[in-house]
């Protein structure tokens, strides 16, 4: 344990970063909001100092948080065969997998359109709210570190794509009644997606730095020390 601070510690100096594409190591500088910095190697994007990044954030996760809430609520679909009508929600339609023999499928459904999206947009709310406070709670950064895993698996548009085949595969057969849940689901989609295009993950980070300022300040007076 005594060697805990010799290794693997963060520099004292966060502006330098490795490209993502190409790992080279380089210094970022100051940004104008709106601005962005690319590697001089590559030409990919190191960053783009987003404008009012966090606020932006906010109002696109309430959104999200909200039209979730309802896609899930109110039925997805409706189908009518001769005479015969009925509708299912998102969760619903998991179940009726489930007791058709398909269990891991509607494991699978459920996963990744109703719990990965939760927690995507429930980890954003955390993070932001979280970073907007005056001194960013040390948990922040652990949900800032897990928040892309959500994103992995959070697939409505994967969800939406399907039912969208095999609606029109069985128009042939039964009337379909597109439910609310459908079109929420839709516009979630981009909300989702707004929400991540405005999200400077970097900023966060710089808000959330006191919380191991000390650590960092530590390993940097070190580093200083050693130098002759
Ligand atoms: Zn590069």
């Amino acid at each position: 344990m005594s060697n805990r601070h010799v290794y693997n510690e963060p520099i004292a100096d966060t502006s330098l970063v490795a490209c993502l594409h190409c790992d080279l190591l380089q210094r970022l500088p100051h940004l104008a909001p709106g601005a962005s910095a690319r590697c001089p190697r590559c030409d990919k994007e190191l960053w783009r100092h987003r404008e009012d990044s966090l606020n932006r954030t906010l109002a696109l996760t309430l959104g999200a948080a909200l039209l979730y809430v309802v896609a899930n609520t109110v039925p997805m679909l409706g189908l009518t065969i001769v005479g015969r009508a009925a509708s299912t929600t998102v969760i619903g339609g998991a179940e009726h997998l489930w007791s058709n023999g398909q269990q891991m499928v509607a494991v699978l459904v459920f996963l990744t359109a109703v719990i990965a999206p939760a927690l995507q947009i429930g980890f954003m709310l955390a993070i932001v709210l979280g970073a907007l406070r005056e001194r960013p709670p040390r948990w922040v950064g652990t949900l800032l570190r897990h928040h892309p895993t959500t994103r992995t698996w959070s697939m409505i548009e994967v969800m939406m794509l399907g039912v969208l085949v095999a609606l029109i595969k069985i128009m042939d057969y039964a009337t379909v009644i597109p439910g609310l849940a459908l079109f929420t689901l839709g516009a979630l989609i981009f909300l989702l997606a707004g929400m991540q295009a405005s999200f400077d993950s970097r900023e966060v980070w710089e808000r959330i730095q006191w919380a191991d300022g000390e650590a960092r300040r530590a390993v940097g007076d070190r580093m200083t020390e050693g130098m002759p």
